[in-house]
């Protein structure tokens, strides 16, 4: 942890945690090195749902092209903070009115998940136009991956025979100016996998274009790029995804080709930090129950593993009996949820966890307190901390990117 943050850490009260402290510099820095990665012809949009934190959009505002957003909701909160920044609306479901507010709000693509759903735009439109790519389930065969969202029977995009009758209907309607392709298919592939996946995608997208005499200008090939909570240092390598992509592209010259990951963007900014109340021996097993737990962290319980952490020792000890501790062993950390599912890391190794110590979950940035069910019990929240020791102006409206 950089010492910036650790130093705000030590200034927080007991009563402040649990806490979610963000660091933005760092969060710049990781945006600046994933944009410079990345050939120019690549687009880089942040998915939001992965985290909408309004600060940690605006720190990422200089070095993305735009934004992903996937309901009228997240579409509002970001027209809200950034006025002009370029859109793409996707996922299933939108409702009629998600759509007239999209062509309101002059989303730059709509990502089109079913004929259905094509026809609704068709409806809708009125006397706008919409610029659309088509999401399709690519028949692809994925290997073990943490999230499939094809490849196999799926809610998700269209099957590739179902791509004909959308070419009629977009045919049939001027207001409706088809770009390309979108293809989001798996969550937590490595560079090495996502790369040759992309190659798969790109090489079935040009073969069908080329089938049906269609101009393909854009494929945007979702996002999905890996996070390894086991090995918080070992992060998706961007540098050489970034080269597979430019000898990619050389071989498709008129193509841009868009990219949208989410966790890998803002996993690593945040830290969710809270304190240990109480530790405990069950039939020989440790235990440290901690303030907060998984209806503020759900992260763990969602992907089912242990959420790395650092230890903050606290040296003050005020009560007049021992300090209950655990060392050198096994240790279960579990929040204050009456659910036996309330687990944040399961008999992880410890030096020493005693009461009043405080542990800094890592990787807390992404899919953490905006996937969590804050409700449940009716513990306090946490509080919110932007940590930015790197005086920064905060841009008010969205740059553009130039380059
Ligand atoms: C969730 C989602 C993303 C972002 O996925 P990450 O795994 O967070 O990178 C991108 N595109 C679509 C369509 C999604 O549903």
């Amino acid at each position: 942890m950089r010492p910036a943050l650790l130093h705000h850490i030590h200034q927080l009260a007991d009563d402040d945690l649990p806490a979610y402290v963000y660091d933005l510099p760092g969060l710049r820095e990781h945006a600046r090195t994933i944009r410079t990665a990345l050939p120019e012809r690549v687009e880089l949009l942040y998915a939001a749902k992965a985290n909408s934190d309004p600060r940690l959009l605006q720190a990422l505002a200089g070095h993305v092209d735009g934004f992903e957003v996937a309901s009228g909701g997240e579409l509002r909160h970001i027209r809200g903070l950034f006025p002009d920044a370029p859109i793409a609306f996707g996922g299933p479901g939108k409702t009629p009115a998600e759509l007239d507010q999209a062509l309101d709000a002059g989303v730059k693509r709509l990502h089109i998940e079913s004929e259905h759903e094509l026809r609704v735009l068709s409806a809708v439109l009125g006397e706008r136009t919409a610029d659309v790519l088509l999401r399709v389930n690519v028949p692809v065969v994925l290997g073990s991956v943490a999230l499939a969202m094809g490849g196999k029977p799926s809610p998700f995009g269209l099957d590739p025979a179902q791509l004909d009758p959308c070419l009629d209907i977009v045919a049939s309607d001027q207001r409706i100016r088809l770009r390309g392709l979108h293809v989001h298919l798996a969550s937590g592939l490595k560079a090495a996998a996502q790369l040759a996946l992309a190659e798969e995608v790109l090489a079935w997208a040009g073969h069908w274009a080329r089938q049906r005499g269609i101009d393909l200008a854009e494929v945007n090939i979702g996002g999905g790029m890996g996070v390894d909570y086991a090995r918080p240092h070992k992060m998706f390598d961007w540098p050489a995804f970034g080269a597979g992509l430019r000898r990619a592209l050389a071989r498709h010259p008129h193509l841009t080709l868009r990219i949208e990951p989410g966790r890998s963007v803002t996993a690593y900014c945040g830290w969710y930090v809270t304190q240990v109340l109480d530790v405990k021996f069950s039939r020989g097993q440790a235990f440290a129950i901690l303030r907060g737990g998984t209806h503020h962290l759900r992260t763990p319980a969602a992907k089912q593993h242990d959420q790395p952490f650092e230890v903050i020792p606290d040296d003050s000890w005020h009560r007049p009996w021992n300090r209950p501790e655990a060392r050198d062993e096994p240790v279960t950390l579990v929040g204050q949820l009456c659910t036996p599912k309330d687990i944040l890391a399961r008999r992880v190794m410890v030096d020493r966890l005693r009461v009043g110590d405080r542990i800094a979950f890592a990787m807390a940035g992404a899919y953490a307190w905006n996937i969590s069910h804050h409700e449940f019990l009716m513990h306090p929240h946490p509080t919110f901390h932007h940590v930015d020791d790197v005086e920064v102006p905060v841009p008010d409206t969205y740059a553009c990117r130039t380059s």
